[in-house]
């Protein structure tokens, strides 16, 4: 079979991330995001421009998600998404294309007007929460620096009484790595059985990160082994994307990885004033713009001099991952944005993240399978 070109080889399914606002009702202590104390909203006109760009584009495949995101969702109330659903169900029509919605959410502002909302559009939830209260609300605060664990739990409950299930994104910190029994057993006793682990990193606003020296790398090491004998303890009964995922690409995957954040047009962002970028979410916090849909088409972003530059570089990063690290079938590359947040370009390899968040974790957990099957190089 001749072999695809042009736009054909670049279909597949994409994610849309859209910032409603940058507003957030909460000041966690490493969050990346910058302009959250400000109040402002995607416009009307900004959403319809979105939705025609990214559905009529050639480059989208479906379903398309629109996951929103970058700012507290809920910190802007229902009928903005009433409203945006209706204009996004209307051009989703115009264009026969299948579409769903998706927010990422701290979850003190859930009530039952978002759980009726949520569960009338089949809203899919992700809620991010760090752990229990004694590790959560030292990261996880108000602007007065309080505590926001118990407004979560609130929220959380209420996404459970009402049969919504959700995933629950954690960001680990330097403090964490001394409680993993509390940490796993808290997610257990919430009935949260679902969760992806984030590591506090340099990102955007967040220009320090807790796992700095290689002595937290040990630590993080020390934690995960104890977190995976307490989940054996409790037969796996939090299912764990670190773990999942790299047991996957050990059992199933091949040379060629597949990681969304550093291939072109898998995941699309679009911030509250219309700025495109492509690759990781985090890039609307770079600077970087690649368009806008108010007066570009999603299709003119490949020959956007931007886009191409930050594409080629990024193309070398990952080449250069190819090359040299023995974690590649693990990774396919890593995330351009922590390339470009440590090192202040993408044309690199390694980063301090992924020795935590990737290596020691493949590690880990290869040392650990040994351990429990007996299994290993030696056997
Ligand atoms: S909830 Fe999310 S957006 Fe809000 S401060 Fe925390 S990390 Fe940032
Ligand atoms: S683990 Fe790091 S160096 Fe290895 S492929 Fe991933 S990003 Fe590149």
């Amino acid at each position: 079979m001749a072999e695809q070109s042009g736009p054909q080889r670049l279909r597949y399914r994409t994610l849309v991330v859209l910032q409603p606002t940058t507003f957030c009702n909460i000041d966690c202590s490493y969050c990346y995001l910058t302009e959250r104390g400000s109040s402002n909203r995607m416009s009307p006109q900004v959403q319809r421009a979105a939705f025609e760009r990214v559905l009529s584009s050639e480059l989208v495949q479906d379903p398309v998600v629109f996951l929103w995101h970058l700012g507290e969702p809920l910190s802007v109330p229902p009928r903005f998404y009433e409203e945006a659903f209706a204009t996004a169900a209307e051009v989703a029509q115009q264009h026969g294309r299948s579409i769903s919605h998706g927010f990422q959410t701290n979850a003190t502002l859930v009530n039952e007007a978002w759980v009726e909302l949520i569960r009338r559009h089949r809203v899919k939830v992700g809620v991010s929460i760090d752990g229990p209260a004694f590790i959560h609300d030292r990261v996880r605060v108000d602007r007065k620096g309080r505590g926001t664990h118990a407004d979560v739990m609130r929220g959380v409950r209420l996404l459970q009484q009402a049969g919504i299930g959700f995933g629950a994104i954690s960001v680990l910190t330097d403090f964490t790595m001394d409680y993993p029994e509390q940490y796993y057993d808290f997610f257990v006793e919430a009935g949260i059985d679902d969760i992806g682990f984030n590591i506090d990193e340099v990102e955007g606003g967040n220009t320090t990160s807790s796992f700095g020296p290689q002595a937290s790398t040990q630590r993080y090491e020390r934690f995960l082994e104890r977190l995976l004998d307490r989940a054996a303890h409790h037969h796996g009964a939090v299912k764990i994307r670190e773990i999942w995922t790299n047991l996957a690409a050990l059992a199933f995957g091949g040379e060629e990885p597949v990681n969304n954040t550093n291939m072109p047009m898998r995941i699309i962002n679009i911030d509250r004033r219309g700025d495109v970028t492509t690759f990781c979410p985090e890039l609307v916090t770079s600077g970087i713009t690649m368009g806008n849909v108010l007066v570009d088409r999603i299709d003119e972003m490949l020959s956007n001099p931007v886009f191409q530059r930050v594409s080629d570089e990024i193309a070398t990063g990952v080449q250069l991952c190819r090359q040299t690290c023995q974690y590649w079938r693990f990774c396919g590359g890593g995330s351009p944005s922590n390339k470009f947040f440590e090192h202040g370009r993408f044309d690199v390899a390694e980063t301090r993240t992924c020795q935590v968040h990737k290596k020691a974790t493949v590690d880990v957990l290869l040392r650990h399978l040994e351990r429990r099957t007996g299994l290993g190089p030696g056997a």
